[in-house]
């Protein structure tokens, strides 16, 4: 049996698989609801330790949110929540613990493999993932691999892909990143800042999804400025990898019957010939387990 683990940037995942990618069993907690200690990694092994004792694991993997150095299992750099394993070495702290082959990957990138595994992308030749969280994650899976391009960053910057060369500045560097517009984190903030009602709720993006579908409220321009910025990232995807599935996951995605049909028209109007024809846009079918799932699976993708 396999252990994945996932990491992001408010929860954690815990799944064990058999090796034919069946869910044994699947957990999730908020990180602060786990922290016991000051050492985040030894809150991280126990909790997990708690779930998959009974468990005879053979492999294991750890999805996290940033660069990961796959050669040393260190974290290269990140901000928030993984900036606490800076300098860890992972891979050897979670392989010593639980005993077995333990592999590390930046957590869009695992989840992309899981879905091109189990999900939405099988079979696919080229595959592109983006998911919508707290930061905009990206990845590609191209002939049955995850693409890492020439230092490991290949795929996965596509949240960095910039649609406003005036825009504000990203902790990247670059200007007007799609990771500022189109993220949940960016989704949720223009909501509170056009329609400051939404603020009472506990969850706004998803009483504001409900209010679009019962037609109850003025947020069809939030809607249209959000879709249209991610629209645009999609079609700068696709000109820049060709895939001929691109798979939406993030919990906006909940809402995909709103989403996916408002950026197929976009992307039909404004992608090249070819491409506007024939990518497929879909939203992910393991949902928030699809990274967990890749995780335990990332020594396949070595192969
Ligand atoms: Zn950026």
């Amino acid at each position: 049996m396999r252990l994945g683990i996932d990491f992001g940037g408010t929860n954690l995942k815990v799944g064990v698989f058999s090796d034919d990618g069946e869910e044994i069993i699947f957990n999730e907690a908020l990180i602060e609801d786990i922290r016991n200690t000051n050492d985040l990694l030894q809150d991280i092994l126990e909790y997990t330790n708690h779930i998959v004792e009974d468990y005879n694991l053979n492999q294991g993997g750890f999805a996290v949110k940033g660069l990961v150095n796959k050669e040393s299992g260190i974290l290269e750099s990140d901000i928030g929540l993984a900036k606490e394993f800076s300098g860890i070495n992972l891979k050897n702290a979670f392989g010593d613990f639980f005993n077995i082959p333990f592999l590390i990957e930046n957590d869009a990138r695992s989840f992309a493999w899981g879905e091109w595994l189990y999900g939405a992308g099988q079979n696919s030749k080229v595959m592109s993932c983006l998911t919508l969280g707290t930061g905009f994650g990206s990845a590609l899976v191209k002939d049955g691999k995850p693409y890492e391009g020439s230092d490991s960053l290949g795929g996965i910057l596509g949240g960095h892909i910039s649609i406003d060369k005036n825009g504000p500045e990203c902790a990247c560097g670059n200007r007007g990143c799609l990771e500022l517009y189109c993220s949940a984190t960016a989704l949720k903030k223009r909501l509170l800042n056009d329609l400051p009602e939404l603020s009472k709720e506990s969850d706004p993006v998803k009483v504001f999804f409900e209010n679009i579908r019962l037609r109850k409220n003025s947020g069809e321009k939030v809607l249209d400025d959000f879709i249209n910025d991610l629209a645009i990232g999609i079609v700068n995807i696709v000109h820049a990898y060709g895939p001929e599935i691109v798979v939406l996951g993030g919990g906006v995605m909940e809402s995909d019957d709103i989403i996916i049909p408002r950026i197929k028209k976009i992307v039909s109007k404004r992608a090249w010939t070819v491409p506007r024809g024939k990518v497929s846009i879909v939203k992910s079918k393991l949902g928030n387990r699809a990274a967990t799932l890749g995780a335990a699976f990332l020594n396949e993708a070595q192969k």
